[in-house]
């Protein structure tokens, strides 16, 4: 069964309500995003725009991922050992990553963000947010380092 092509027509009102163009690249960024399992490198994006939409360049994929991330339609993950991930799974969930292979996947739980805020504010700090991530093995690295 073929995947239904997600839509892409909140972007495309809010680029209008912006002033700002809405380009077809712009539009497949999103839906690539919105269509795999998420998660992606601004490289893998920038992969799957050139079959989509040759002669798309880099410059463009960050500049239209940054974009969207202004926007609220995806969400930037910045791990310490690796390069950035783009999420276009917005609602809060958080992350494990293998620290191996850099495997991620979500975690569906409820944090008591609240209070975790209240306790960043009291040390003076202006939170963005709340953002769990969960470093270890993924299972096959595990394996791998039993073996
Ligand atoms: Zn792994
Ligand atoms: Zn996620």
């Amino acid at each position: 069964m073929p995947v239904p092509t997600p839509s892409t027509d909140d972007l495309a009102a809010l680029l209008r309500a912006r002033g700002q163009r809405v380009t077809s690249q712009r539009l497949l960024i999103l839906r690539e995003l919105r269509r795999r399992a998420h998660h992606m490198t601004a490289h893998e994006v920038w992969e799957a725009m050139r079959r989509a939409l040759p002669g798309t360049s880099t410059p463009t994929v960050y500049a239209t991922l940054e974009l969207l991330v202004e926007l609220g339609l995806v969400r930037k993950l910045c791990f310490d050992a690796g390069t950035a991930l783009y999420d276009a799974r917005t609602e809060p969930h958080q992350h494990v990553v293998c620290r191996h292979c850099g495997r991620i996947e979500d975690l569906d739980i409820d944090l008591d963000s609240d209070s975790i805020l209240v306790a960043a504010r009291a040390t003076g700090f202006d939170p963005d947010g709340v953002e769990l991530v969960i470093a270890g093995s993924c299972a096959p690295c595990a394996e791998a380092t039993r073996a």
